[in-house]
């Protein structure tokens, strides 16, 4: 679904990802994790082409992003990203804001997107919020509504960024809920959290990055947390600071 292969980016003179290869395939729930700076937001939003890179390839469901024959914003469209701020529009409504990307970009009809963006708003528990607006919500409320709006594009795939680490503590259950349940469902997700307990629940690898954007750990969940003797000294070290 997903195949980045030695993948490197630099921001003028600094290396941020260093010879990155990841392949995920379909129905994999896949954390990254690691130190802050190592270059995680970076290596996510290379994903959908939102950070070019200047060596490597990168693939999605078959169709290079580095091909200037990529129709990008359609395969965008198709890579749903949920990010640490909600990044709704505050001047929309709920239901307005899981229907514009729908008729704007897919080219659906508003009742069509209607449908559909109220479907999604119900699975994670929000039908009853459809008419409010962002700045009503609270936050768990609104990364639920983004976690919705990002599913009423159909995706193939689903990307997160730390999408808990701006909620008060209190609400992290909720969007954590929401996305084991979508991964139980077989969505294909790539998530970078600290959250462990979601690692050890749902995913079925876990990707280490050091600072310098390099991948020191690509390996399952299994091999992560239950055979610490397996791993480099740099992520033992990570491991015991957030554990
Ligand atoms: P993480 O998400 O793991 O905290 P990031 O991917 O945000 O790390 O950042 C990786 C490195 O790239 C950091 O050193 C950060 O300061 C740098 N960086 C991120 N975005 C930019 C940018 N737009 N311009 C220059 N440097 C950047
Ligand atoms: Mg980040």
């Amino acid at each position: 679904m997903i195949e980045i292969k030695n993948v490197s980016k630099w921001y003028g003179p600094v290396q941020v990802l260093n010879d990155c290869s990841v392949s995920i395939n379909k129905g994999d729930v896949v954390v990254v994790c690691g130190p802050s700076g190592s270059g995680k937001s970076t290596l996510i939003k290379t994903v959908n082409g939102l950070e070019p890179v200047q060596q490597g390839s990168i693939h999605v469901d078959g169709v290079s992003l580095m091909d200037p024959n990529t129709d990008l914003p359609q395969l965008r469209s198709r890579v749903g990203m949920v990010f640490q701020s909600f990044e709704l529009f505050p001047h929309l409504s709920v239901t307005e804001n899981l229907t514009i990307a729908q008729v704007k970009v897919l080219g659906r009809t508003e009742d069509e997107a209607r449908e559909r963006g109220l479907k999604m708003l119900d699975r994670v528990g929000l039908l009853a919020h459809k008419d409010k607006f962002p700045g009503q919500l609270s936050g768990g409320q609104q990364q639920r509504v983004a976690i919705a709006r990002a599913l009423s594009m159909d995706p193939i795939v689903m990307l997160f960024d730390e999408p808990t680490s701006a909620l008060d503590p209190e609400m992290v259950g909720e969007v954590l809920d929401v996305m084991v349940q979508l991964a139980n469902e077989g969505m294909t997700m790539m998530v970078v959290t600290h959250e462990m307990g979601f690692a050890r629940k749902v995913a079925n690898r876990v990707i280490f990055i050091d600072v310098g954007g390099r991948i020191l750990e690509d390996c399952s969940k299994d091999e992560f947390f239950n055979h610490p003797e397996n791993r480099q000294p740099r992520t033992k070290d990570f491991l015991n600071k957030i554990l």
